[in-house]
């Protein structure tokens, strides 16, 4: 296996410390994917290295899932009516589209919110 040779530099968004150590301290102490590695360091780092920048994190991640369920059901709602109702396409070629913009309806808030989060918190730092 040589993928471990690719060195990709994970460092930490709001203090830019480097997370290298501690995801090849997980991947050795037990053997799991990379990016679970990375999870975990990252997650203990925030908790323990800026707890207030985690609670900030845990009450916007709620209203992020929030609002998503609202733009998936609109999107969902809105699909339906365009599909089955206006351009009344047969039943059953519509569902998988529905559910691909419903999900895809769900993640656009949800990422904005926490991706505009890490920035909206590191300017506040500085
Ligand atoms: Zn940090």
């Amino acid at each position: 296996m040589r993928f471990s040779r690719r060195s990709t530099s994970r460092t930490c968004p709001i203090c830019g410390y480097s997370l290298q150590e501690d995801i090849e301290k997980d991947l050795a102490s037990d053997a799991g994917s990379k990016s679970a590695a990375y999870t975990e360091a990252i997650v203990t780092h925030i908790q323990t290295v800026h707890p207030d920048f985690w609670n900030w994190q845990q009450s916007k991640r709620r209203l992020g899932f929030g609002l998503g369920i609202v733009t998936s059901a609109l999107t969902g709602i809105g699909l339906f009516y365009l599909l089955a109702i206006v351009l009344q396409v047969p039943g059953g070629n519509w569902g998988g589209v529905i559910a691909t913009f419903s999900s895809v309806g769900f993640l656009v808030p949800y990422a904005l919110i926490t991706r505009r989060g890490a920035e909206h918190f590191q300017s506040t730092m500085a």
